[in-house]
């Protein structure tokens, strides 16, 4: 092996080699160089040694420069949000809506009436107001934008509360107090992790206090010896000593699911109802529409946001405020945002639904790999939801020789790429997150996966 490496061609060489040469018609010399470099590179380090064929190899290696590095996967795992994945798929109309400003040009910040200057967060202000009877909304980049908008334009300076029991940390190592310190405004902590009280809130609201600031814990619940205080009355305190009261609520959940057993999140119309003064959440997680940060509450409160220059710096780009606005117009209608919207449709799939659907995903797999049917569970993701028990079926499979995690990583690498969970020494396919459309595709890309 040692002698096979020892003789590998040259860069100079391997270009001479007409199938190689004719490479430089259809691609630029400085990529096919890269190529042929990297493919004499991988041959001196592969246990195998030189590829059988140098031109294929170097053609191949040509072929995925020219893929995309972003591009679509089918999930598999029955994570409804999963971040690494992109979070909510969106709804057919506000991937139209997003389509239709990115092609061409819009009245983003263009009044037509008048024919002045109008502004952007004009485009989300009545539907995010109509959802959750708001008096006034402003829509940026993303939820931790909104929190720190939020805090620069209500609390630089000065002091925000907030209870030990809500210091969390997100995921993706985001982290509330970083953010919150970000602001310029400084942390008071109250209570401690476990409880924190009202007298807590109330010992501390002093003339140094510019805001208090509750967190929905998204991805953990506490249970046992804890403690935190009603909102309304939390609320009721804040008005008393004139003090905004700020909730991120993290999901944005719009519409009550409580009817399909999902309990536990908060709903952005109950926080402003319990007398919240400026509530903050994502545009995709559980409202199920494109990234971006939603700030809603009392009039004078989201103009200060509004104007604070932050705002500039966390604004939402024209496609993203077409997809979240188109998305909104669908809780018109309740039952047609559970049905229209990806995110709330997989997680209201019934248990029936879901042992059809993986029945007709099953008998499409390739029989060497034993398609069988199992209970399972999918989780929501995201932090939604996260005690939820959301029963499903998995179609699982026996990957032989090629052991389940060498078959879910060709699953990965093929096109598309697919991501499955391993479990038991299976791979595991969850039909909730497979649109009913993809399965021919997964299929296929398991035919492909057992080639060689
Ligand atoms: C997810 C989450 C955020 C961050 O939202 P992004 O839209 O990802 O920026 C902030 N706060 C809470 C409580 C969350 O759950």
């Amino acid at each position: 092996m040692t002698d096979r490496r020892r003789e590998l061609p040259s860069v100079d060489r391997l270009l001479l080699e007409p199938e190689i040469r004719e490479l430089l018609h259809t691609a630029p010399r400085l990529a096919v160089v890269d190529a042929v470099r990297e493919s004499i590179a991988a041959a001196r380090t592969r246990r195998g040694g030189p590829p059988e064929n140098w031109a294929s190899d170097v053609r191949e290696r040509l072929s995925d420069r020219a893929r995309a590095s972003l591009r679509p996967v089918l999930n598999a795992t029955g994570v409804v949000l999963h971040t690494n994945l992109g979070r909510a798929p969106l709804a057919p109309v506000a991937v139209a809506a997003m389509a239709a400003v990115a092609a061409g040009y819009s009245n983003l910040e263009l009044d037509l009436d008048t024919g002045t200057r109008g502004s952007r967060s004009d485009h989300c202000r009545q539907p995010l107001r109509g959802v959750t009877g708001a008096e006034d909304a402003l829509a940026v980049n993303n939820a931790a934008g909104a929190l720190l908008l939020a805090l620069s334009a209500l609390a630089s300076g000065r002091d925000v509360l907030i209870s030990r029991g809500e210091l969390i940390e997100i995921g993706g190592s985001f982290r509330i107090p970083d953010i919150l310190l970000r602001s310029g405004a400084a942390l008071r902590e109250i209570g401690t992790t476990n409880r924190t009280h009202l007298d807590d809130y109330r010992r501390a609201l002093d003339v140094g206090v510019a805001a208090v600031l509750t967190v929905h814990r998204s991805n953990f619940e506490q249970r046992g010896f804890v403690a935190t205080p009603d909102s309304a009355e939390l609320a009721a305190l804040c008005r008393e000593a004139e003090v905004p009261y700020v909730v991120d609520v993290g999901s944005g959940l719009l519409t009550d699911l409580s009817a399909w057993g999902l309990r536990g999140e908060p709903l952005v119309s109950g926080a402003l109802a319990a007398g919240a003064d400026l509530v903050l959440f994502s545009g995709d997680k559980l409202l199920g529409g494109p990234q971006a940060g939603c700030i809603v509450g009392r009039r004078a409160m989201v103009a200060r946001c509004r104007e604070h220059p932050v705002a500039r710096a966390v604004r939402a780009d024209k496609m993203t405020l077409a997809g979240l606005e188109a998305t909104l117009a669908l809780y018109r209608d309740p039952a047609e945002a559970v049905r229209e919207i990806p995110v709330l449709r997989m997680l209201t799939l019934t248990s029936a639904d879901l042992a059809g659907r993986a029945g007709r995903l099953a008998v499409l797999c390739p029989a060497a790999l034993q398609p069988s049917l199992q209970p399972g569970e999918s989780a929501a993701g995201g932090g939604s939801f996260p005690e939820a028990h959301l029963p499903t079926t998995l179609v699982t499979l026996d990957a032989g020789g090629l052991g389940p995690d060498g078959l879910a990583l060709r699953l990965r690498l093929g096109d598309p790429a697919v991501v499955a969970r391993v479990g038991n020494g299976r791979v595991l396919l969850d039909p909730r997150t497979l649109p009913e459309e993809s399965f021919a595709a997964v299929a296929a890309a398991l035919v492909e996966a057992l080639r060689e």
